[in-house]
């Protein structure tokens, strides 16, 4: 597996073979069987994985809080929501997000501060167990230069499929 530190420029060198490949993919593959072969995937590689040793998607993207997500961690902060909306989020076209990257919540051991209540969409990322895989494969390949687990299931699926075969 592409280590951590290494994955955004490894993505880079097959940048274009994995817009070609979600280009193949779109052609070639039955959306079901995908979603199947992602979901395998994702349980192959996450049980042997330590994301606290990556925290790549802590690091670059900004989590966005519900109004319901802002009132449990403000709890659990003994905050009120106000007090952590200002501490912590900014507006974005998402709604509230956290405000800065790395997220103000990450520790330096790579755990999360709000981790009992951490929004739905870092409990959801990579979302590489979700259905309709084929509809999300654009920011699959964007993912794919973040997370080292959605690159390494881009580079099995190309065995899987074989892409190669059909360039
Ligand atoms: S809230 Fe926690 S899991 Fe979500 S980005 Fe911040 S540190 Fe990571
Ligand atoms: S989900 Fe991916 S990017 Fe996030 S910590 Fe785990 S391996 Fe790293």
């Amino acid at each position: 597996m592409v280590r951590p530190e290494e994955v955004r420029s490894a993505s880079m060198k097959v940048e274009e073979e994995n817009f070609k490949f979600r280009r193949f993919l779109k052609i070639h593959a039955d959306p079901k069987d995908l979603d199947r072969r992602f979901l395998r995937l994702h349980r192959e590689l996450f049980a042997k994985y330590d994301c606290s040793s990556c925290r790549n998607c802590c690091k670059e993207y900004r989590a966005s809080f519900t109004d319901k997500e802002i009132l449990k961690a403000a709890k659990l902060l003994s905050m009120t929501a106000s007090e952590f909306s200002d501490s912590y989020l900014a507006d974005d076209i998402e709604g509230k997000s956290i405000k800065s990257k790395p997220c103000l919540f990450l520790c330096d051991d790579g755990s999360c501060r709000v981790e009992v209540c951490k929004p739905a969409c870092c409990k959801g990322y990579p979302y590489t167990d979700k259905t309709d895989r084929m509809g999300s494969l654009l920011s699959l390949v964007d993912s794919a230069s973040v997370c080292p687990v959605v690159y390494e299931i881009f580079e099995r699926l190309k065995v899987e499929y074989g892409f190669r075969r059909h360039r």
